[in-house]
């Protein structure tokens, strides 16, 4: 391990409060912002560069995060000297603040293309309303009238501080030189179009955002603009690429704590959807609806309906996922349709 991934895994052992910041070896400050709800927190990183800091990710666009940013500016001198916002994909809790914090310094944010065209689609308010009756026509989802406010993109309108004045692209294998290491840009899909992770091979570093999460497996969905795609086929595609990286690379995740066993983690990640699809061919042997199939995985009457929303989503994700294998195939429209294992 290097002496700089030595010194994460150690600060992971006492990781700063919401609204706090540690610096790690004087090149990188790992930041915590406060998300309402069980997630907590998401940690945000700033990487020290020749010109100035780099910040990965920024926290939601709510008047909690503000007031954190606000006392930040005056207690850590580095947020004044930095030069890029770079973001690892289109969620609020990442991309909420970039445009504001963007704006305030004139400033630069990067993100990759498909996740820009994802926040773009979220802002053209007509866009769901015209793809949803296909999509549950053709998977079984019954869209319940609270739904509306997520797919229709008006709850994440209002977490996110707008379109930055000036985006830059993030891409494939582009470099980002910085004194916490030379990281490398890579784009997967499954958890968010075009999420970016960023690996520093010199100093065995991952800034892993949400694509690899130390306790919870994130959410893999199908949602209607992506009606025709195999999101969980990606991210499982994702973990075989993350995995493979060297057994002594440090993690740092958007939400827990700074890890390392990352082999380890992204096979739990991979044997926790295996049992789940395995779960679906059983419960479809009958012939079952998108409802019971996700009321097999996810105790839906308990949870909220932002949650029950992606509770369906995922469960479409893993139907998605076992249809294009020939292992269940959809007979029938809309509510009527039944999924029938192979
Ligand atoms: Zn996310």
């Amino acid at each position: 391990m290097t002496d700089l991934a030595d010194l994460i895994a150690r600060a992971a052992e006492s990781p700063p409060e919401s609204g706090d910041f540690r610096e790690v070896g004087g090149v990188l400050v790992w930041i915590r912002l406060p998300i309402p709800g069980p997630l907590n927190h998401i940690n945000v990183w700033l990487l020290e560069t020749a010109g100035g800091w780099v910040l990965v990710d920024t926290g939601m666009a709510i008047p909690e995060v503000e007031e954190a940013w606000r006392q930040l500016e005056s207690r850590l001198p580095a947020l004044g000297r930095v030069e890029r916002i770079l973001v690892t994909h289109h969620h609020p809790d990442h991309f909420g603040m970039a445009a504001r914090l963007a704006a305030a310094r004139g400033i630069e944010v990067s993100i990759s293309e498909a996740a820009a065209a994802a926040s773009r689609l979220d802002h053209e308010p007509g866009h769901f309303t015209r793809v949803l009756a296909d999509f549950a026509d053709r998977l079984g989802f019954e869209p319940e009238p609270e739904f509306g406010e997520f797919l229709s993109g008006r709850r994440y309108r209002s977490i996110i501080s707008g379109a930055p004045p000036r985006l830059g692209t993030l891409v494939q294998d582009q470099e980002i030189a910085s004194r916490a290491g030379t990281f490398r840009v890579s784009l997967h899909d499954g958890h968010a179009p075009g999420h970016a992770c960023l690996h520093a091979a010199d100093t065995g570093l991952l800034v892993s955002g949400d694509q690899v999460l130390p306790h919870i497996s994130p959410n893999i969905s199908l949602y209607p603009e992506i009606a025709d795609e195999d999101p969980l086929g990606d991210y499982l595609d994702s973990l075989d690429q993350l995995g493979a990286l060297p057994a002594a690379t440090v993690v740092l995740p958007a939400h827990g704590r700074p890890f390392t066993g990352l082999k380890t983690r992204t096979d739990a990640l991979r044997a926790e959807h295996e049992q789940r699809l395995g779960r679906i061919v059983e419960a479809c042997r009958p012939g079952a609806r998108t409802g019971e199939v996700a009321a097999t995985l996810f105790r839906l009457p308990r949870l909220d309906a932002l949650n029950r929303l992606l509770a369906t989503a995922e469960t479409l994700a893993h139907l998605r996922y076992l249809e294009r294998r020939g292992r269940v195939s959809a007979v029938g429209h809309g509510p009527e349709l039944r999924w029938v294992s192979a």
